[in-house]
């Protein structure tokens, strides 16, 4: 393959190879740290809390691994939904779940009730673990279900769990937990602490055949694709530690002696992969922080010692600009490793110049299962691979294709479509063969939408996007989702949405365009060169519809422009790239 000019992938070293996952973690090494108690969960306690939540889940709630089912690309065992953000009880519920053998899935802890409704009713999840401010949330997502009998279950068949991120989050490790009652609300929801899910540490994880590893569904992400709505993403066992494996590559030097300041949510793939999963394995102390806050990230680098840190790229912006840096002591700090989106070199520059540390840019992305690129070495090696995303990680491939649908194989320096191949790819889309069919080549390639080029050095650069996908700070938004929301209100004739990139922020915002179905009121502010009052009312009615339904990072921050036509091309498809202006200038850059 090396030779075909198309793809490269670095082999490990040999000592790599050899270490793998395999560390010395002294018991009593803390692995995830509380970041304003202090509190921690060590390496022993992890380890038999992931065991006593596994037997919690078999014995006590009576959940099973559904047989194989070998025809199939996936199974999908009684998923486990966590609806949290980042805290201490998060991964030994997680990975409790899965060494059940169950199905896990995560997803934005601040969904509103219209999005929360779509993960239950496409995932039908067993158990959710939620919080007291997610509550509420599924209580009104749960009103909406169809299913009747789904939704009686989650509120009478002692399925919700609540993890009190504010008070309790973790008294389970502060000694043997107490006996604990299910709670009866005055609406007849039953929920329960999670603890009460926590059994006896002496579970005995099953011995899986290959086939089992590879066809039982560990993970399920959201991600919206290509196209539409978000779909669930399924992660099969093996890819799951495929992906685990080939992060480890990435940052070699990384052992029991570091420390990471995690505030990259778990439910996403960057924090799954680098940071929730690949820690345990390796014996790294996790601060786990449910959001991002600047002065506070700062203040915890310097208390802990943090030699590393997944960011996005408004964090590494953040970076570049802030006058605190003079004020803590961030000489522990090794590298940043920045993914999800595109980052100007420049920004990388200032960083480096302000804080000696280098960003490594990486280019991922859920269904690859990880970090399929990433830059590496030192900044003298960086510096020509700026702006690029660097070569494909350990057992990835990467192929550039063209785009007019011939699936030909392009050189290096021609641009074209991405396509992956790698241990760590998705099963399949959920329930949604059609879609994984467009998505994965029958002969394993996963065609990601994303336009780049290869160096001969075997560089990725990203220069585009073809796949209807907006990046706002790090998170998906489907513009077809934010369209269908605006195309519910009456006065909306036709809409588009697109995007707008802000360097500032170094991210996208969504940016509607919306034809009035009272035409006048448009002509009417042309000819007055002002907004009517009509107009300004629309976009008001039309925001606050948007805020309601949608999620924060899908708001209109692009603003909302009024036009006679949203363009489209002559089979009716929305030319979103033109009504946004070039990507290719913006992305990278
Ligand atoms: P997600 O599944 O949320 O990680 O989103 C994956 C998508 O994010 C990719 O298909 C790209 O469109 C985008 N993406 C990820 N990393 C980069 C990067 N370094 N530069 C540009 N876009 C990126």
């Amino acid at each position: 393959f090396h030779e075909s000019s198309v793809a490269i992938t670095q082999a490990p070293t040999e000592e790599l190879r050899r270490v793998g996952l395999k560390h010395h973690v002294p018991p009593a090494k803390p692995i995830f740290i509380h970041p304003h108690t202090g509190a921690h969960i060590s390496w022993l306690r992890l380890k038999q809390d992931v065991h006593g939540f596994a037997d919690g889940f078999r014995n006590k709630v009576g959940l099973k691994p559904a047989p194989l089912q070998p025809d199939k690309p996936y199974t999908i065992s009684s998923p486990v939904l966590l609806h949290m953000p980042n805290c201490l009880p998060y991964v030994p519920v997680m990975l409790g779940a899965a060494a059940a053998g169950l199905t896990v899935t995560m997803c934005n802890p601040f969904y509103t009730p219209t999005e929360l409704l779509h993960v239950l009713k496409t995932a039908k999840p067993a158990v959710i673990i939620t919080t007291p401010s997610g509550l509420p949330i599924l209580k009104e997502a749960t009103k909406q279900l169809e299913n009747k009998y789904q939704a009686s279950l989650y509120k009478e068949g002692r399925r919700v769990f609540i993890v009190d991120v504010t008070h309790d989050d973790y008294g389970l490790y502060n000694g043997v937990p107490k006996t604990i009652t299910p709670e009866v609300g005055r609406d007849g929801w039953i929920t329960a602490d999670y603890k009460w899910l926590l059994g006896k540490p002496g579970f005995h994880i099953d011995e899986w055949s290959p086939e089992e590893v590879a066809k039982r569904a560990c993970f399920i992400l959201w991600s919206s694709g290509t196209s539409g709505r978000s779909k669930g993403v399924v992660l099969s066992h093996r890819a799951t530690a495929a992906g685990v494996l080939s992060q480890r590559y990435s940052i070699p030097w990384m052992g029991p002696n570091d420390v990471q300041i995690a505030f990259v949510p778990f439910f996403h793939v960057l924090g799954l992969a680098c940071v929730a999963l690949l820690a345990p394995a390796i014996g790294t102390s996790i601060v786990v922080l449910p959001r991002f806050d600047l002065e506070l990230f700062l203040r915890l680098i310097e208390a802990h010692r943090a030699t590393f840190t997944n960011i996005a790229p408004p964090v590494a912006v953040a970076l570049a600009k802030t006058r605190l840096l003079g004020e803590y002591d961030l000489s522990s700090l090794k590298s940043l490793s920045s993914g999800g989106a595109p980052l100007a070199a420049d920004v990388i520059r200032t960083v480096h110049e302000r804080l000696g540390v280098l960003i490594k840019m990486g280019y991922g992305a859920s269904e690859a299962g990880g970090i399929c690129n990433q830059i590496a070495g030192t900044w003298e090696e960086l510096e020509p691979q700026l702006g690029t995303t660097g070569r494909p990680m350990p057992g990835t491939l990467v192929r550039i294709v063209d785009v007019d649908g011939s699936g030909r194989t392009l050189k290096y320096g021609e641009e074209g479509e991405i396509w992956i191949k790698s241990p760590t790819l998705m099963s399949g889309y959920l329930d949604d063969p059609q879609t994984t069919a467009e998505t994965l080549t029958v002969d394993g390639w996963y065609r990601s939408g994303d336009i780049g080029k290869l160096d001969r050095s075997g560089n990725l650069q990203i220069t585009d996007r073809m796949k209807d996908m907006i990046k706002s700070s790090g998170f998906q938004c489907s513009p077809v989702e934010i369209e269908g929301v605006l195309a519910g209100h009456p006065q909306v004739a036709d809409v588009g949405v697109g995007a707008i990139y802000s360097p500032d922020d170094a991210t996208e915002y969504p940016r509607a365009f919306v034809v009035p179905m009272d035409r006048t009121i448009l002509t009417r502010s042309l000819e007055e060169n002002k907004p009517s009052i009509e107009l300004v009312t629309l976009a008001h009615e039309l925001n606050k519809r948007v805020e309601s339904k949608l999620i924060k990072y899908k708001w209109l921050r692009g603003g909302i422009l009024f036009v006679d036509q949203v363009p489209k091309n002559p089979s009716g498809k929305i030319l979103r790239v033109f009504i946004c202006g070039d990507f290719s200038k913006i992305v990278g850059g």
